[in-house]
């Protein structure tokens, strides 16, 4: 009765569909009733509908890069969104619609670069666009262009009574509200992204400077007092990790990409940098040479590799530098292994965000993640991260969704309007609660206050 196979547990081939795609490689034991592949909206629906008349529960996998693996539930029914698979791109409205599995940077990036058009994707290429844009959706110059969910413009989605809609500013507006920023709390199925796009920019030039650890306080005190007066086409990443081309140690560097039209805007845009006053101590300098979209995508890969086992947490920061950069200090300077890595980027000045679930951000994000192969290491990796985000929790006001994990520790991640709204969202649309939302039932509270 429905198309597709269901695969269920105890069946062959269950444990390979239960963790198919699954990017972090410290997998969960956590056990679905069954998994589903739908080709087809049409499949989804009957998946939706086949889960209802079963009593399962509906969990949603697109591009498996949730690092809790929230797409791997418990007696729920896994429907994986890896085969369905379309992209579409309209000339006359700029707009582009592509399946939740597209992966932002390996195929979305390249397919519109062929038609000069440029989406702001996440960072690392092989991250898939559905749990991506649902929880907000960190992608290139966030600082500049705003989150990507900003561009949905629609979205298809199978709700929980098994009915395929479209959501957008003029119909299903609850929907439309949600699915920019609930991310697993979404109450349905998006089958389908309709999507803005921007200009392929003409001119990427970047800016890289790389100090000793010892360096820390005085270029991040810097930093945090510049940032905010940079050009609106510069992402500003500052990052502690090992490169073994500058040595055993680990390094920070500050990076600053200028996404423009020629070499005089990027020299201009990057000429913040060169008033950093560590700048003669600096072990590497690189000042606004021309790179590409394709090269800073290829860095992100080397980055984060895959099959590894993988922990990170986040956190939104605010305060004076006096404050804030003492509290990061364990975060940057002693990470656990020559993987991990620690990232500060700017969301300065920040932007005023639309109508949508989406609401909780600050000036300053930072992100830790920690990547390790052997299972040995788990208890001591789990463990530096625990102590680095407790250093930060006086200067922390929340989460972003997509670095975070509820199991692990409990962050506000919404507004408290959007949080309450998002509640009635879901009552409305899902009052039997077939979609298992959240994982570790957060609170929208922070932990430690
Ligand atoms: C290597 C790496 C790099 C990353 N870089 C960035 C970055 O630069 N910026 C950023 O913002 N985030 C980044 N992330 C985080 C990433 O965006 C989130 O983990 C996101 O949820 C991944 O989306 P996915 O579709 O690949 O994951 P999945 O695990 O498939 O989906 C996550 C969850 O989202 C919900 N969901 C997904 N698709 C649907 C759908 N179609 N309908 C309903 N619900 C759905 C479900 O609850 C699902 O379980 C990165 C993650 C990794 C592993």
């Amino acid at each position: 009765m429905t198309s597709g196979p269901v695969v269920e547990r105890g069946e062959p081939g269950f444990e390979q569909a239960r963790v198919d795609r699954i990017f972090n490689r410290r997998l969960t034991s956590r056990q679905p009733a069954a998994v589903v592949r739908p080709t087809t909206e049409a499949e989804v629906v009957e998946a939706v509908r086949l889960a209802r008349s079963r009593g399962w529960q509906v969990a949603v996998r697109s591009g498996g890069h949730s690092w809790a693996q929230w797409s791997v539930r418990s007696d729920a029914l896994v429907i994986d969104l890896g085969g369905l698979h379309e992209m579409a791109y309209d000339d006359a409205t700029g707009i582009v619609t592509a399946s939740p599995s597209t992966r932002g940077g390996a195929e979305l990036a390249p397919y519109l670069a062929e038609r000069d058009r440029f989406f702001p994707g996440g960072h690392c290429p092989t991250v898939g666009i559905g749990g991506f844009l649902l929880q907000g959706g960190q992608g290139w110059n966030a600082r500049g262009w705003g989150w990507a969910a900003e561009y949905v413009v629609a979205v298809d989605v199978v709700t929980a009574s098994g009915d395929l809609v479209r959501a957008s500013a003029d119909e299903n507006v609850d929907l439309y509200w949600a699915a920019r920023g609930s991310g697993p709390g979404f109450p349905g199925v998006v089958t389908r992204f309709h999507l803005r796009t921007r200009p392929l920019p003409r001119h990427v030039a970047h800016t890289v400077q790389a100090f000793r650890l010892a360096d820390f306080d005085e270029v991040m005190s810097w930093l945090h007092a510049t940032h905010h007066s940079v050009a609106d086409t510069v992402e500003i990443v500052a990052l502690t990790k090992t490169d073994r081309a500058l040595g055993p140690d680990p390094v920070l560097l500050v990076t600053a990409l200028a996404m423009v039209d020629d070499a005089a805007e990027a020299d201009a845009a990057l000429a913040p940098f060169r008033s950093n006053p560590a700048l003669d101590r600096a072990l590497l300098v690189i000042d606004s040479e021309p790179t590409t979209p394709e090269a800073e995508r290829a860095r992100q890969l080397e980055d984060n590799p895959e099959g590894h086992r993988w922990a990170v947490d986040n956190a939104w920061l605010t305060g004076p530098a006096t404050t804030v950069v003492p509290a990061m200090r364990r975060a940057f300077t002693t990470l656990p292994n020559a993987k991990a890595f620690t990232i500060w980027f700017s969301m300065a000045p920040l932007r005023e965000l639309p109508d949508m679930a989406f609401s909780l951000q600050s000036e300053v994000y930072l992100a830790s993640y920690v990547l390790w192969e052997d299972e040995a290491d788990d208890e001591r990796c789990l463990g530096w991260l625990e102590g680095a985000m407790a250093d930060l929790e006086p200067v922390t006001v929340g989460q972003y969704l997509g670095d975070s994990d509820h199991t692990r520790r409990q962050a506000k991640v919404l507004s408290e309007d959007a949080w309450a709204r998002l509640q009635q969202v879901c009552a409305d649309r899902d009052p039997d609660r077939l979609f298992v939302g959240y994982l570790g039932d957060p609170t929208n509270r922070n932990g430690w206050d």
